[in-house]
């Protein structure tokens, strides 16, 4: 199914991708994706001042990490490129030609200075501060004046006055603004660059896009937007303004409360298909009730539709990320999980950095720890003893499970597995049980023991099966350390 439904992501590159960013970029694509239609990447790096070296990268890696392929964009191509806007000066500069002429638009040569002063004054008369139109009625001769002058201007967007501008958001519903209220925006600086608003504007209408789907910070530029189109003498796409994310405690979402970027997330063990489901459901629900909240991919593409989207802000909870991280983990094979697992253990230096991520008895502990892991990170933290043997124990657990008689217990318990004929999980959970039988013993007195001297801690996968991937020799080794610890 082909439409002619065009939607775009239009970051500026003036820093990582955060949640916010990522939840527009993701409902973009499952808009795209839902309606077979197309999802276009745009880079809006007109605002020179607040560019960062290597964000564009970032955003890049961040996307595509998430799994947010476009179909066009600055490296893919396609036919309504160039994709990033500081490569689109001069389509900028005709288009503002264009609003001079049609007497739309008019120069501005007012000095910084004279705009502050007339900021003070207007915020002193407690008047909306804003620009006072001063150029608006320049005189031809004045403007050739200051032109042959060389005198530095910038242009402005002729606001008409007195008129009311309505837009129909597919979330909220008609909203109108006056255009008392509106600035005669600038939109292009006097350094040839264009502003945010003349540069998106003329790309979503040279690029073809049908819908505007963006974060609802954005929703007090759309009139004067919709002002644009309607100079030009263009038709404005749809627009839909997605609601605000809250932290759990209502507040703005800030660093410090999880706006983290996608790579942090990444790097904190979330899984992407995770991430892709749990950002789907800020803001998004399939509906008609239809209360699924682990969705895959798929699913989630069939089911996304913009009407779904509530008004309401979204509540970002990292609770709900790490349960739904934790669903992901255990549904995910140890092969999948093994790069990033052995990545951190490399990082960790608990594994050699020529270690093969093949290797069968890594792949074995990710086995063990991955049903009861939230993030990737917590395997990685959880199973060094795996590859080290304890240097020391729990002190809590010691106090509880080192008593004088567990050397005793330990002792005949490193006995028996000597005889086993075959060390495997079956075995010793048979040999464990038999002791316990035969002693008098409860099972768990002797599993608890066993555990901490063989891993360190009081907790961890299932004892058998943990012993039988450590080995009979690093089992027997640890347990004779423990019986030297707790006799000293
Ligand atoms: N460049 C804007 C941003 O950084 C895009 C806003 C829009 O989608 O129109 O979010």
């Amino acid at each position: 199914m082909s439409t002619d439904v065009r939607v775009r992501f239009a970051p500026s590159p003036t820093g990582y991708l955060h949640v916010g960013g990522a939840r527009t970029a993701l409902f973009n694509y499952l808009f795209a994706k839902h309606t077979g239609g197309t999802f276009v990447l745009r880079i809006e790096d007109t605002d020179r001042t607040r560019y960062v070296e290597g964000a564009v990268k970032e955003i890049f890696d961040s996307l595509r990490w998430l799994g947010l392929s476009w179909d066009e964009g600055p490296d893919v191509g396609g036919t309504s490129g160039p994709y990033v806007q500081s490569e689109r000066l001069d389509i900028y500069k005709k288009r503002t030609q264009d609003l001079l002429d049609s007497d739309a638009a008019y120069r501005c040569f007012c000095t910084p200075q004279r705009l502050e002063e007339v900021r003070l004054a207007r915020e002193k008369a407690k008047m909306l501060t804003g620009y006072d139109r001063h150029c608006r009625d320049l005189s031809k001769e004045e403007e050739r004046r200051l032109l042959d002058g060389g005198a530095p201007f910038v242009v402005r967007f002729k606001v008409p006055a007195g008129r009311s501008v309505v837009f129909l958001d597919m979330i909220r519903g008609a909203i109108e603004y006056k255009t008392e209220v509106l600035d005669d925006l600038v939109i292009l600086k006097s350094d040839g660059f264009p502003t945010y608003h003349l540069a998106n504007v003329v790309d979503d209408h040279e690029m073809k896009i049908s819908h505007v789907l963006r974060g609802d910070e954005w929703i007090s530029s759309t009139p004067r937007h919709v002002l644009l189109y309607e100079a030009f003498g263009w038709t404005p796409p749809h627009f839909a303004h997605m609601p605000v994310i809250l932290d759990p405690s209502g507040g703005k979402l800030s660093k410090r409360k999880g706006a983290a970027s996608v790579m942090d997330y990444k790097n904190r063990g979330i899984l992407s298909d995770a991430l892709f489901n749990f950002l789907a459901l800020l803001g998004w629900s399939p509906g008609g009730g239809d209360e699924r909240e682990k969705m895959s991919r798929q699913e989630i593409i069939n089911a996304f539709s913009l009407e779904k989207i509530s008004p309401k802000s979204a509540v970002l909870d990292e609770k709900k990320l790490d349960w739904m991280n934790g669903l992901y983990m255990a549904e995910s094979t140890a092969e999948r999980l093994a790069p990033d697992v052995c990545k951190l253990w490399k990082e960790k230096g608990v594994v050699t950095v020529d270690r093969d991520e093949t290797d069968p008895y890594l792949l074995g502990v990710i086995r063990l720890f991955k049903d009861r892991s939230k993030r990737v990170t917590e395997i990685a933290d959880n199973a060094v003893y795996f590859f080290k043997d304890p240097d020391d124990y729990e002190p809590k657990a010691v106090q509880k499970h080192f008593k004088p008689e567990t050397v005793l217990v330990l002792r005949e318990l490193m006995e028996n597995i000597g005889s086993l004929a075959s060390f495997g999980a079956k075995q010793l959970d048979a040999l464990y049980h038999d002791y316990a039988a035969r002693t008098g013993i409860s099972v768990g007195e002797l599993v608890h023991p066993t555990r901490l001297a063989v891993s360190g801690v009081s907790f961890g996968p299932g004892l058998f099966e943990m012993m039988e991937l450590l080995g009979k020799d690093a089992v027997m080794r640890r347990m004779d350390r423990a019986i030297e610890t707790i006799r000293t």
